[in-house]
């Protein structure tokens, strides 16, 4: 794991209210030569649920709630570990777009020390309604029991509200971009590409050019 300040991942944070759309923009951007994306929420899911772990994260996900941060960071750690050790990620060649994680102001604070957070890209969608319709959407279509019902919904939101939102203000205000998350996912992702490209323009000599 890198430590050293400059060894820290380049990284852009997607970042956005439940059914905002990181997971969509996220992605199509790790399908881009030099993008790596990573959703803390797919890597839960992709736990065998009969595992320690995987019932933790069952339980906790159920109820809307987020799972314990020592659980989550550990996690999170061994998987990047583990992607960066296969090659799958290259920290010297792949900008790494990070979606689900941090998801409170104490882990933002564990994270310091592995991530040089460049952007915080905000997908702000002010229309509650259009994202938990979103959500329902999904849910019959990943088959997610955090999606399917209403209740768990708005405690995702409630959670969002008081837990998730203040980590924009532990970042400098001028590291974190604004993204109108309203329009369709070709149009958000013309907004997105703007920001990032920049930023991998700013950071990374690009071998395929
Ligand atoms: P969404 O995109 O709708 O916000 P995610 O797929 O990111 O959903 O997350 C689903 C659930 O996984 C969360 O409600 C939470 O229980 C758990 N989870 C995901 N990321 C984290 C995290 N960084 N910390 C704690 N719990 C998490």
């Amino acid at each position: 794991m890198p430590n050293t300040p400059s060894r820290r991942y380049k990284t852009v944070l997607l970042f956005g209210a439940p059914g905002a759309g990181k997971g969509t923009q996220g992605k199509i951007l790790g399908k881009v030569p030099g993008f790596y994306h990573l959703a803390c929420g797919d890597v839960f899911r992709s736990l065998d649920m009969g595992s320690e772990l995987g019932s933790k994260f069952m339980e906790y996900s159920s109820r809307g709630e987020l799972v314990p941060d020592a659980l989550t960071i550990e996690m999170w750690r061994q998987n990047m570990h583990a992607q960066t050790v296969l090659s799958i990620y290259k920290p010297n060649v792949d900008l790494l777009v990070l979606d689900g994680i941090p998801r409170n102001v104490n882990q933002a604070k564990h994270l310091e020390k592995y991530l040089e957070v460049l952007t915080v890209l905000h997908l702000v969608c002010p229309d509650i309604e259009a994202m938990v319709t979103r959500m329902r959407r999904r849910a019959l279509k990943e088959n997610r029991v955090d999606d399917a019902d209403e209740k768990v919904i708005r405690k995702r939101f409630d959670v969002y509200a008081n837990e998730t939102k203040p980590v924009l203000d532990f970042y400098p205000k001028e590291i974190v971009q604004e993204v109108n998350a309203m329009g369709s996912p070709a149009e958000v992702l013309q907004h997105v590409l703007e920001v990032v490209v920049r930023i991998q323009n700013e950071h990374f000599r690009n071998p395929l050019a």
